[in-house]
């Protein structure tokens, strides 16, 4: 049985209280937890304060960006260890995690380490009563101890996705990984020693959220700033911890999003992607599609096309090179998306395809499996048209103008992406300022560059990460004057 520790300071960490890691295939036990307590928090907080000026806070941000690349180095030098760990917490294929998760997830160190080397701060030359003048400059310092909040459903990705950037930016970091998705934070632990970032700098906490580690982290005083990802509601449960010492949060929340397809699309391409956005990953991606909208005109033939692509998929077990779609991450979620499913009908959808289980062989019949699943036929305020299920599932309905469809798609506490269909680029233009979302793909979906804002705007978020904007949430810039 596979034993998975804490990392504080250098060091892995075993506890007395464990939890069981459960596979999402089959339910079996693949791994013991070691579930930090107290007083581990304590000393991964402490550990990671006292890094803040040990020798990683002299280093120049070109010997950092180094080091950071180094780290981005060694996870592809470990590429098999980290795919075989993220797709045994996951089950997800191993042919997403090869091309998305575990890459990505490298990448992300080298992004950010550029983008520090590179971005300038600002300069003002400032008149004075006197003649002489003052000049004004900014400088940018490390913000301190960060809190990472992480979930379960791209665990490597988003991460190193904060890792990235708040280490590039000369932080510290305590990382709080899913109690799903334990793996890949602690191997992480071992490329940083290789590596040689120096002890306390990159710490990991395991355990759940209210009385475990994630509270006792968020709520942690040592702790100069939180960075989550993660439900809606919990987001606010941290806001609160976070408002006790006027700590900055970083919230990057739930979704609802709506792609429209106007009957102009390139149709072949809008079920692709449409397709890809609503199954990717089991529906358990956060940029993901749960509503669609399609023109009236063309709104059979892409219900019938969408049913054909959805009853095309391979249902199966990670490493079966036809697999296009895995099971949710736990038999909890799956309760959840099924009573969604049953409560879809209840409320008078028209099931086009999936709606239950997969009859599966042997132990998998154990497994977190759940069909691809399409409605019609639902008002905008059933359930499945209003909350996240976060599962492989939309509702398709039918739209007859372009201010309806913008109404209807901006009816929603959430604000965090959605995508246009359309070969009219003046439309594409038109309709993607009216969007209330955090990003409007046109033509696309999860076409990401890592220099671009990411974040949710109503309850999808707080703060934008990405590029130079994660700067804003990892440093403090301070204005120096200088009298002339
Ligand atoms: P979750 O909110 O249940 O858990 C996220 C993390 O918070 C976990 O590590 C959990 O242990 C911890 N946690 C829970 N309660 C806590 C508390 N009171 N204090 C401190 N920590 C606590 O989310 P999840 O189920 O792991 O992930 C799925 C959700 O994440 C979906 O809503 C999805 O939309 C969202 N998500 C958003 C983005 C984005 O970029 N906006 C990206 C991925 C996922």
């Amino acid at each position: 049985m596979k034993q998975i520790s804490n990392f504080i300071n250098g060091e892995f960490v075993s506890t007395a209280k464990t939890f069981e890691k459960r596979s999402p295939l089959n339910d079996a036990v693949i791994a013991q937890v070691a579930e930090a307590g107290k007083v581990e928090v304590d000393a991964a907080v402490e550990s990671a304060r006292a890094a803040l000026s040990g020798p990683w806070a002299k280093l120049a941000i070109a010997e950092r960006a180094d080091l950071l690349h180094g780290v981005a180095n060694e996870i592809n030098r470990r590429f098999d260890d980290f795919l075989a760990a993220e797709v045994a917490d996951t089950g997800k294929p191993m042919s997403l995690a090869r091309h998305l998760d575990i890459p990505r997830g490298a990448a992300n160190f080298k992004v950010f380490a550029d983008v520090v080397k590179n971005v300038p701060t600002e300069f003002f030359e400032t008149a004075t009563p006197d003649g002489r003048g003052a000049h004004n400059y900014a400088t940018r310092s490390p913000v301190g101890v960060v809190a990472v909040v992480c979930p379960w459903n791209l665990p490597l990705l988003l991460m190193t996705w904060k890792v990235g950037p708040a280490l590039a930016c000369g932080n510290t970091v305590v990382v709080k990984p899913s109690e799903e998705t334990p793996q890949t934070a602690t191997l992480l632990g071992e490329v940083m020693n290789a590596v040689g970032i120096p002890k306390g700098v990159y710490n990991v906490v395991h355990g759940f959220g209210p009385g475990s580690a994630g509270e006792y982290l968020t709520t942690h005083q040592g702790v100069n700033a939180i960075t989550f990802t993660g439900e809606t509601r919990t987001g606010a449960a941290i806001m609160k911890a976070a408002a006790d010492g006027a700590r900055p949060v970083s919230m990057e929340m739930g979704g609802k999003n709506p792609a429209i397809v106007f009957a102009d699309c390139d149709f072949e391409a809008a079920i692709e992607g449409t397709l890809r956005s609503v199954f990717a990953n089991s529906g358990q991606v956060c940029l993901g599609t749960e509503r669609v909208y399609v023109e009236r005109p063309i709104f059979d033939r892409f219900v019938a096309a969408m049913k054909q692509g959805a009853e095309a998929l391979t249902i199966g077990v990670p490493t079966a090179s036809d697999t296009t779609m895995g099971p949710l991450i736990s038999q909890e979620h799956k309760n959840k998306v099924l009573s969604y499913y049953k409560k879809a009908v209840e409320e008078g959808a028209t099931v086009i395809t999936g709606g239950g289980i997969p009859a599966m062989a042997g132990d998998l019949a154990y497994g977190a499996w759940v069909q691809p699943t399409i409605w019609t036929g639902l008002s905008d305020h059933a359930a499945v048209c209003r909350e996240e299920v976060f599962g492989p599932c939309c509702h398709i309905s039918p739209f007859d103008s372009e201010e309806e469809v913008i109404r209807r798609a901006n009816d929603t506490q959430y604000g965090l992406a959605a995508s246009i269909w359309t070969s009219n680029l003046q439309r594409g233009h038109r309709v993607a300022a009216r969007i209330e979302a955090g990003l409007v793909w046109v033509n696309s979906w999860f076409l990401r560059d890592l220099r671009t804002p990411f974040g949710g705007t109503k309850q999808s978020g707080i703060g934008r990460e990405g590029g130079v904007h994660s700067l804003e949430f990892y440093t403090e810039l301070k204005n120096i004057c200088i009298k002339l």
